[in-house]
């Protein structure tokens, strides 16, 4: 057991990859503290992890809102008694540019509205910021512990349609090259994933490509592994699975000597995009 006896709260844990991490963390032997805006569906993740024989408890938080994270943070330490790992995983996508590959309504970049602008910086970046500045007291008075946040391949590379996005993973990226200088000597090591959600072959394919909440198979239909943008042989997008027990690494005692990272958890076809960008 990877993680026997930690406390991880999981920002955003009522869905999608925070509910598969909430899971795993607590198939490694953490009691996790599911934080999402959505409370019922923090407490669907909370029975999941208790139907499977671990402990969850569910808090309803907005990130966005600091107080609510200090509140869920507290609200930890006072039902398990201290903090280990904090995951700020919640996330919203932002939209404007071209018709979006993730679908909905049409809007120009110009006429996103400033809340519009808020509402993706509020939750992505400063609730990122929140949930470190809320973990640190609680993480230095145990003697350490470990932050991650959920970053994007889009910080690395450019997207169609996210760009408001785009801007708040890449602030991500650096608060936690920063703060992991300043917080290893209390250690506490400060890294993030960057998934890729599939989309990788996105910008490589054209029409007709994947989009996000539909399965390859829906959109795309088999590949020609001869011109697939998915250089493994596995040839299929990551799965919430996979990209779970990445941040797991990252948590737990595995990665003791890895601070400051993003690691991106993708294929080698979105990666060489990335490195394209700066041939
Ligand atoms: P992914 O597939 O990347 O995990 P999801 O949209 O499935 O993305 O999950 C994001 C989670 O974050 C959702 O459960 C959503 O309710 C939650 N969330 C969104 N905004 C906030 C917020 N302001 N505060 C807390 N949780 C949020």
């Amino acid at each position: 057991m990877k993680l026997q006896d930690k406390v991880a709260v999981i920002t955003g844990g009522g869905s999608g990859l925070g509910r598969q991490g909430a899971q795993l963390f607590a198939s490694e032997g953490a009691k996790v503290a599911v934080v999402d805006i959505d409370g019922d569906r923090a407490e669907q993740t909370a029975k999941l992890v208790e139907q499977q024989g671990g402990t969850a408890i569910a808090i309803t938080a907005d990130v966005s809102d600091e107080a609510a994270v200090y509140r869920s943070v507290e609200t930890t330490v006072e039902q398990f008694g201290k903090l280990d790992i904090m995951w700020a995983n919640a996330g919203v996508v932002s939209r404007g540019g071209v018709p979006s590959v993730a679908g909905g309504e049409h809007v120009e970049f110009q006429d996103l509205t400033d809340a519009d602008w808020q509402h993706v910086l509020g939750v992505n970046l400063s609730g990122v910021v929140y949930s470190c500045k809320a973990a640190v007291p609680a993480m230095r008075a145990n003697g350490g512990g470990t932050i991650l946040a959920t970053s994007s391949a889009a910080s690395f590379a450019a997207y169609h349609s996210i760009a408001m996005y785009s801007a708040t993973k890449a602030g991500v990226n650096g608060l936690v090259r920063g703060l992991s200088l300043d917080l290893g000597r209390y250690g506490i090591r400060v890294n993030a994933l960057a998934p890729t959600h599939g989309m990788s072959p996105n910008f490589l394919m054209g029409p007709g490509t994947p989009v996000i909440g539909q399965s390859y198979e829906e959109t795309a239909g088999p590949w020609d592994p001869g011109v697939s943008p998915i250089p493994l042989k596995l040839q299929r997008p990551p799965s919430l699975v996979d990209n779970a027990k990445v941040a797991l690494f990252l948590v737990s005692d595995d990665s003791a000597y890895i601070s400051g990272l993003t690691l991106p958890a993708t294929d080698g076809g979105t990666l060489s995009r990335v490195a394209m960008m700066f041939e």
